[in-house]
């Protein structure tokens, strides 16, 4: 069962939005943080935790049978409690783990991963999470952890669900760990072609929140390897049935209640935001040094957007 916050923990950095559509920040590491708090943003969209775990230059499982579990889960704690800490009291959207194997059979450890010829179509995010349940409980133990330490700004986000089936397993998983998903903000990213048509089914499994992974979405979507530079001029995340996808999962969010936000690298493209705002999107998360340009792009098309409706 969670516990009740041991030690108050004292607003840092409130802010008042500039824009009715929040614009938050996405942080890869924890020592971006400060940095990433000084935008101005109103919280943080993506926070990753590959690289709090990939840094020990072991895989998961390794470094757990070598340091014990509570080691690997302090590890998170610490790196995701400097970056909630920042911004206290505004959200900050952590992600599980969701590195591919092909990264994992680096580190020491590596040889017992699975070697696979589409990495990015395999074993990573919510699969590998959801089929090794032993290594997640000591993940999803740091966010019991955080919210026992007054961080109720955390919220939890799964990556590369396909279905509700996906959802309400990670569902599960949170309850298993002692978090109460009645209590606490969790969602998932839309990554994959079958999450964006699966949203409706999804919402009703209690989800918060719907993040656009645009990264792993155009990817999927156009079947163009997001890595691979002989198809790199066909990667358009503002492609008509990318954006199409996008439009209808804000569309059936907004009818469910569910938040709906963009973490991938084209929430940076101030396009994008012009798009999203039109279509009702509640949050965009931009990178660092992208944050000030799609504040003001998003103000400038709240602004208009409101002149036409009294028009
Ligand atoms: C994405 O897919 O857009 C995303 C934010 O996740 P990542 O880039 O880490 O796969
Ligand atoms: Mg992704």
């Amino acid at each position: 069962e969670e516990t009740e916050p041991v030690e108050e923990v004292r607003p840092k950095s409130p802010v008042k939005p500039m824009t009715a559509t929040e614009v938050k920040v996405n942080v890869s590491i924890p020592e971006a943080a400060e940095r990433a708090a000084a935008t101005g943003a109103d919280g943080v969209g993506l926070l990753r935790t590959e690289h709090m775990i990939l840094s020990l230059n072991q895989t998961p499982e390794s470094y757990i049978e070598e340091n014990g579990a509570d080691a690997y889960t302090n590890e998170l704690v610490e790196g995701i409690r400097s970056v909630a800490d920042e911004f206290y009291p505004r959200p900050v959207r952590v992600r599980t783990l969701d590195a591919p194997t092909d990264e994992f059979r680096q580190l020491e450890g590596g040889d017992d991963e699975p070697a696979e010829h589409n990495p990015m179509l395999g074993y990573r995010g919510i699969r590998r999470s959801l089929d090794r349940p032993d290594v997640f409980e000591h993940e999803l133990e740091a966010f019991r952890r955080l919210y026992g330490l007054g961080y109720d700004n955390v919220e939890i986000m799964f990556p590369l669900v396909n279905d509700a089936e996906d959802v309400y397993a990670a569902k599960r998983r949170l309850e298993a760990a002692g978090i109460d998903p009645k209590k606490r903000k969790w969602g998932v990213m839309i990554e994959t072609p079958a999450s964006a048509l699966s949203v409706e089914e999804m919402a009703a499994a209690g989800i918060d929140f719907a993040s656009f992974g645009t990264n792993d979405l155009t990817q999927y979507t156009l079947a163009v390897d997001r890595n691979n530079e002989n198809v790199a001029d066909r990667f358009d995340e503002l492609h008509p049935a990318v954006l199409r996808l996008i439009g209808d999962v804000i569309e059936t969010c907004r009818e469910h209640g569910v938040d709906t936000s963009i973490c991938g690298q084209a929430g940076s493209k101030p396009e994008m935001a012009k798009f999203l705002v039109e279509e009702g999107i509640s949050s965009i998360s931009a990178n660092i040094d992208a944050v000030r340009d799609v504040q003001h792009e998003v103000k400038r098309v709240e602004q208009r957007l409101l002149l036409d409706s009294v028009r």
